[in-house]
């Protein structure tokens, strides 16, 4: 088989974590594989290096942080070659550039372009294990990008699929995807299958167990991803095409994103063209924003309110800095979280969400702002009791075990 195994920070946190992984892929070699494996950066390092550039800049040039972050990634890749050529195994550490992958221009947030795959192939071939450093490529210009925080797994999948490999195997300290963030809710339970969808839903809405653009592009690819444990031999959930049995489940996992903050423009004049300048401003940016209110209007002015990641705050307050229409006062909250019910049974069954909502209220936790699509429902709410509905929505679903 041809199989691409990705190894996450945790699982690569130290030299003897390091050691560790070299043994599992001596193993999965010895046994007759072909393989590719994209590591992250040890476990905190990326998050250090961030603080060193923060020491000088609150919004460091983007392409000197790509430079900076490209790095830890590189260190576990040869560190892996390293380990595993001392046990006798062939293998060669690669830059996402030596790897061939090609992506568009915009530094800290690129996407994959394309995957020139003959420098892998080549040494495929002649027997060696590729190990490739998540998180990175290169732009037309030559330049170093990173594909966004936890890239390693869109990495991955990229290379899994440019390879037609048989499976893309994402090794985290969990061994696989879970009902709820088992950290926040110990009852929760570990699924066989969960389809690409849902996956994508969990992601995105804030289970950072797999990045969400990876989830997307496997979907886009049909790239089979099984997550599982480096610390373990436990068998792991396989993401997959939807079946029909995944559809007789009504909720298959909540989330929470505590990354969240809201913004909210008092007394803007109620006008055609406002919200245009305001939300183009944002995405030109690369600000993401989520989810939008405007109150009914009085007096010819309204209230906006919109939530964006925390992380992005900084930079939204530039952009609302520059906005060119007049308002009555703007406030920034950072202390709201997302929690969100997921599931593809929702699509065919009524009073997922009015269930959501009752709970929440019998718990008197305030409901601030709403977000439903077909497969899932999000719901703001103070941060301070993020985790508790997270417990509580998981237990009135019956997800507990
Ligand atoms: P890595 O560093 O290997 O990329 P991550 O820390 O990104 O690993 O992802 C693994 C973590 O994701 C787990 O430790 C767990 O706390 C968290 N997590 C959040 N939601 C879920 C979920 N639904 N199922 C499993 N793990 C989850
Ligand atoms: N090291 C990067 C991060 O921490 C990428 C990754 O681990 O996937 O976000
Ligand atoms: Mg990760």
């Amino acid at each position: 088989m041809l199989i691409v195994q990705k190894y996450g920070g945790t699982s690569v946190g130290g030299l003897d974590r390091i050691e560790s992984v070299a043994g599992r892929v001596a193993k999965a070699k010895r046994d007759g594989n072909s393989l590719v494996v994209v590591v992250s950066a040890m476990s905190g390092e990326t998050n250090k290096l961030v603080g060193y550039a923060q020491h000088f800049s609150k919004t460091p040039a983007k392409r000197e942080m790509d430079m900076l972050l490209s790095s830890g990634e590189r260190v576990t890749a040869a560190l892996l070659s390293i380990a595993l050529q001392e046990m006798g195994i062939d293998a060669v550490g690669m830059t996402g550039r030596q790897a061939g992958i090609l992506t568009d221009i915009n530094h800290t947030y690129a996407r994959i372009e394309s995957i020139d795959t003959t420098t892998i192939k080549r040494e495929l071939d002649s027997g060696k294990v590729v190990v490739v450093a998540g998180f990175q490529g290169i732009n037309t210009t030559g330049q170093v990008t990173t594909l966004g925080r936890g890239g390693s797994d869109l990495s991955a999948v990229a290379i899994a699929g440019a390879l037609d490999a048989d499976v893309c195997e994402i090794y985290s300290d969990v061994d696989g995807i879970y009902t709820t963030d088992p950290r926040i809710e110990p009852k929760a339970k570990k699924m066989d299958f969960i389809s690409y969808d849902e996956m994508l839903e969990l992601a995105s809405l804030g289970a950072k167990v797999l990045q969400n653009r990876s989830v997307e592009l496997a979907k886009k690819l049909s790239v089979k991803i099984v997550a599982k444990s480096s610390f373990s031999d436990a068998e792991g959930t396989v993401i997959s095409k939807e079946s029909e049995e995944m559809e007789e489940v009504l909720v298959s996992g909540i989330a929470l994103d505590k990354n969240q903050a809201r913004v909210t423009l008092r007394e803007v004049m109620d006008r055609p063209g406002i919200a245009a300048e305001i939300f183009t401003s944002l995405a030109d940016e690369q600000i993401n924003v989520d989810m939008i209110i405007q109150n009914a209007s009085t007096d010819g002015t309204t209230n906006l309110g919109f939530t964006i990641p925390s992380s992005e705050l900084e930079r939204a307050r530039e952009v609302i800095a520059n906005f060119s229409h007049d308002y009555g006062a703007v406030d920034y909250d950072e202390g709201v979280c997302k929690v969100s019910v997921v599931g593809v049974g929702m699509k065919s069954h009524s009073g997922v969400a009015a269930k959501a909502f009752s709970i929440l209220a019998k718990n008197n936790i305030n409901i601030e702002m709403i977000s439903t699509s077909e497969i899932k429902v999000s719901m703001i709410i103070d941060e301070k009791y993020g985790e508790l509905a997270v417990r509580t929505l998981h237990s009135v679903y019956d997800l507990d075990s």
